[in-house]
């Protein structure tokens, strides 16, 4: 989370503390819905034209959008659509995508916002980070040639893959770097297909020093591109040239790539990204304080980079959610108000995870019956209460289909499940007893 999918819900949290929409916020703002969101744009769908008409009036609009450009920290166009136009939905997201297109390949796409001065090093990215400047210092040397580097998404790939490229852009006047999404790679491919112009399509990327692509498995499945790719590769490193690969899987774990590509691709330095430590993330978000001047207190600084801690892109989230609160409240934020504020970005994955075997183990230590019996056919009364207990707090918990609760108990058919499951929604005590149970797997 933290990205843009919930970019709406982070906003509106920070517009629930803003007087000047207090009229409104219940009535207009809270129904609206978050429909489309990428880098550029977000649309929200209003739930009737009055809500819509309200909206789109002047003063309500800017400081919508002043809260979105604030939380999301870079400008984004907010539409508005009314609930159900889907017509109005594609047309606006098609013109965003077309916004996108001018900018997946561009020199202006290297700039000093992601150079190495702004990266922070720590245990988990330290070796990357110094193998990319290596690169950056001696590119084409064969020692690091492809440069390949894999992880999760929000880790920092992009950025230092970026911060390559502008290092040595900045450095080398007669140096020619590219840097492309594999997106921009595909859609350029296919365009030259359609008009049959292979050769300005070729000269495009093969008459590079150094070629940077971003996001390699979004090739996956395009078996054609993943071959004129790898042509573009082969002719690339025959003469030396420099190739910068990120890929949030590690190329063994490509499998659509063949293994002739694969195997390429990990002839030069394969590296991969960690998710940040306590220690970064905490050095990342002090940063950011410092960059805009700005004071935190330590407790928050704390509570932020404990609880946030899957990627980088989650800790920039909080960061601005915080610091847009910040701007609208005279610079001051307590402890429970960014408790509050961050319960959206604290996704339920960093929580503990509940598994079938876990909610099987504490049912039957609750009733002192063992997991065999549980989980066979006996048809004794104490044996299907708690059996029953189970099946309820699959549901409950997991959110699991009636069939797919039966396959943990002996198979049962999704009509007994469901009897099992209304047994207990039906019994008041029970229902109590399931609670108790699910507060101790909870934890
Ligand atoms: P990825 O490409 O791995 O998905 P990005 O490079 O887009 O991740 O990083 C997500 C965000 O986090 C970017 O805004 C980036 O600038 C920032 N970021 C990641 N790692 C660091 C770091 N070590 N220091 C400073 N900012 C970082
Ligand atoms: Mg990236």
């Amino acid at each position: 989370m933290g990205n843009e999918s919930d970019l709406w819900k982070r906003t509106l949290k920070v517009l629930s503390f803003d007087s000047r929409v207090d009229g409104v916020y219940d009535a207009i703002i809270v129904p609206l819905k978050q429909v489309h969101c990428d880098r550029k744009q977000i649309i929200l769908e209003a739930r009737d034209t009055y809500s819509l008409n309200i909206l789109k009036g002047n003063d309500l609009n800017s400081i919508i959008s002043e809260a979105l450009n604030s939380v999301n920290g870079a400008p984004i166009t907010l539409n508005f659509v009314l609930k159900g136009d889907t017509k109005s939905i594609n047309s606006t997201k098609i013109s965003a995508a077309r916004s996108r297109d001018d900018e997946g390949e561009n020199s202006s796409n290297l700039t000093e916002a992601y150079s190495f001065k702004n990266f922070i090093v720590g245990d988990c990215n330290r070796f990357a980070h110094a193998s990319a400047v290596a690169v950056a210092n001696n590119p084409g040397s064969r020692q690091r040639n492809p440069f390949f580097l894999w992880g999760n998404s929000g880790l920092g790939k992009t950025h230092l893959i970026k911060a390559i490229g502008y290092e040595i852009q900045s450095n080398n006047d007669d140096i020619k770097v590219l840097y492309t999404t594999c997106e921009s790679f595909l859609d350029a491919f296919i365009h030259c297909r359609m008009g049959d112009d292979y050769d300005a399509f070729r000269k495009k990327y093969r008459s590079v020093d150094v070629l940077i692509i971003d996001d390699i498995q979004a090739l996956i499945g395009k078996t054609e591109t993943i071959n004129e790719f790898f042509n573009t590769f082969e002719a690339l490193s025959a003469e030396g040239k420099q190739i910068i690969i990120t890929s949030d899987k590690a190329p063994s774990n490509l499998i659509e790539f063949d293994d002739r590509i694969r195997s390429r691709f990990q002839s030069g330095i394969l590296i991969d990204i960690q998710p940040p430590d306590f220690e970064t993330r905490k050095a990342i978000f002090l940063s950011k304080i410092e960059n805009d001047g700005l004071t935190v207190s330590d407790d928050i600084v704390n509570y932020v980079c404990e609880n946030i801690t899957n990627n980088v892109r989650e800790i920039e989230g909080a960061y601005k959610t915080v610091t847009s609160y910040m701007a609208v409240s005279n610079g001051v934020i307590d402890l429970e108000t960014t408790k509050a504020l961050l319960m959206p970005l604290i996704s339920p994955s960093s929580k503990k995870k509940v598994t079938p075997e876990m909610i099987i183990n504490s049912v039957s230590k609750y009733y002192d019956i063992s997991e065999e019996d549980m989980t066979s056919t006996k048809r004794n009364a104490q044996v299907a209460v708690a059996r029953n207990v189970a099946m309820y707090l699959m549901r409950d918990i997991l959110d699991y289909t009636h069939d797919r609760i039966g396959k943990y108990f002996g198979g049962r058919k999704h009509s007994t499940v469901i009897n099992s499951i209304n047994n207990i929604d039906d019994d008041p005590e029970l229902k109590r007893e399931a609670e108790e149970i699910k507060k101790r797997i909870n934890g």
